[in-house]
């Protein structure tokens, strides 16, 4: 292994693991984060924010010790709940396999265990309030400003990594070079989040083991478990015109509308209104960008990949991508230029797929998973998945579920479905024809 300076921009899921992983193999690593330090601020308890961790995710805080800690602070999901427009529920496994679980985790809490876990090792330095305003990919150099003293610092590396989330600072200076492409895509809805609190003495007052979901075809809300019995409800809704947040202007207003649309939901938020009111919806945007690697400068999670999170694998694929550039460069000891063209090789194709599942499966929560034939497929498809554990492999669960690249798993799901297709046909028509053949021969 041969040792290198890192700098790394930005601190929050992916930037504080990517310090983390860097310290545990040995490189020295200096960490910039524009915000202040997420561990010194208040904890409101029950105003968590969570997020789903699958494999993907869990795989990368395994290689850093930290796995069992992220499961002992989170719910285990085993599917979804559906909440339909009579409050009638149906419950949907993620997965035939019984042992398949994603986990609700709440994001301040595992950006702090990340930050803490960084900060405990020698190689690593944090530096707060330090806002990025560009990169130099030649010189190897971030410039950042001190926001609370004005001053600005360059600092420098053998390896800059942009961690710095959607709107990337080091991403933006990459882009005024040559042959940089980018392209940002805003949905049409926004969202906005709802505190469920728990019920007397920390009980849960709807399933606890689900993330819950609320279909309403163009419009809906969800919400995944906190281990404090309270929920994060998150209505993803237009952000103008017919069903949008832009229409609910008072708290009766905003109460009578959930009562039509989501008749359960007044009950589990006594302050409904009030919190809707006071809350802005905010918006969600694709970014798609290459090259990922620029000289010195690589970018890893949001800033290279910022996806819509309704496959819940936005810092699943974040994280899994400080896993494989750690592994490039260990793979590759004193050949930097090495390890970052295999970085990029193994993951820029992989983190434009992810935006295109994210996108469908905003699509299939928001409108198909609340169809009867949707459950009769999701329902054949775990059967398959029972019974023909070696070949069958349902698309949610190779990526949930699996390390299995992204582009990889399309590609197995498209055979999958094409060899299913031709075999319904074949077994049809064997059908047709044994029944023409009884009938001919009677
Ligand atoms: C509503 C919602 C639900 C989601 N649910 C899931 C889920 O269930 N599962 C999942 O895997 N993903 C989910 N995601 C996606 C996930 O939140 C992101 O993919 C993840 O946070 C990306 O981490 P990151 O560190 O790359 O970027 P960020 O979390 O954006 O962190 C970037 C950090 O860089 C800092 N920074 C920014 N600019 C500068 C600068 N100029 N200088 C210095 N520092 C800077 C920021 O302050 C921040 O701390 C969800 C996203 C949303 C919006």
């Amino acid at each position: 292994m041969s040792a290198r300076s890192v700098v790394i921009v930005g601190g929050g899921l992916t930037g504080a693991l990517a310090a983390l992983s860097l310290a545990r193999d040995g490189h020295r690593v200096q960490l910039y984060e524009r915000r202040g330090d997420i561990r010194e601020a208040e904890v409101v308890r029950g105003r968590s924010i969570n997020l789903a961790i699958s494999t993907r995710g869990l795989t990368a805080l395994e290689r850093v010790g930290l796995k069992e800690t992220a499961l002992e602070i989170s719910v285990p999901m085993r599917g979804r709940q559906m909440h339909d427009p009579s409050s009638r529920l149906s419950f949907q496994r993620y997965s035939g396999n019984e042992d398949d679980k994603i986990y609700s985790i709440s994001r301040g809490e595992l950006n702090r265990i990340l930050l803490a876990e960084a900060d405990r090792s020698d190689l690593v330095t944090l530096h707060f309030h330090h806002r990025c305003i560009e990169t130099d990919s030649d010189q190897s150099s971030v410039t950042f400003i001190d926001d609370r003293s004005g001053d600005q610092i360059v600092a420098s590396g053998d390896l800059i990594i942009g961690a710095d989330g959607a709107f990337s600072a080091v991403r933006s200076s990459l882009m005024i070079g040559d042959r940089f492409d980018y392209q940002q895509d805003y949905l049409s809805h926004g969202y906005l989040e709802l505190y469920i609190p728990p019920g007397p003495e920390g009980a849960f007052r709807i399933e606890k083991n689900a993330l819950h979901i609320w279909p309403r075809n163009t419009f809906m809300m969800i919400a995944l478990p906190n281990d404090d019995g309270s929920f994060t409800g998150t209505c993803f809704w237009p952000l103008d015109g017919q069903y949008s947040f832009d229409q609910l202007k008072d708290p009766d207003q905003v109460r009578r509308f959930f009562q039509k649309w989501f008749p359960d939901v007044p009950d589990l938020v006594p302050d409904l209104g009030e919190q809707f009111l006071a809350a802005q919806p905010s918006s969600l945007v694709t970014v798609r960008c290459r090259p990922w690697v620029v000289g010195n400068t690589v970018l890893i999670g949001d800033a290279a990949h910022a996806v819509v999170p309704f496959y819940g694998q936005g810092m699943n694929a974040g994280f899994e991508d400080v896993r494989i550039l750690c592994e490039c460069l260990e793979a590759h000891p004193g050949n930097q230029k090495a390890a970052l063209v295999s970085y990029e090789e193994l993951r820029i194709d992989n983190g434009h797929a992810i935006a295109g599942l994210a996108l469908d499966n905003f699509h299939e929560m928001q409108d198909h998973v609340a169809s009867r034939w949707f459950l009769w497929t999701k329902k054949f498809s775990n059967l398959l998945q029972k019974i023909l554990p070696g070949w069958y492999r349902p698309l949610y669960s190779m990526v949930s579920f699996s390390n299995t690249p992204y582009t990889e798993a399309i590609e197995i799901h498209r055979k999958q479905q094409r060899v299913l297709k031709y075999s319904l046909i074949i077994i049809l028509a064997a059908l047709i024809g044994a029944v023409f053949w009884i009938v001919r021969n009677r």
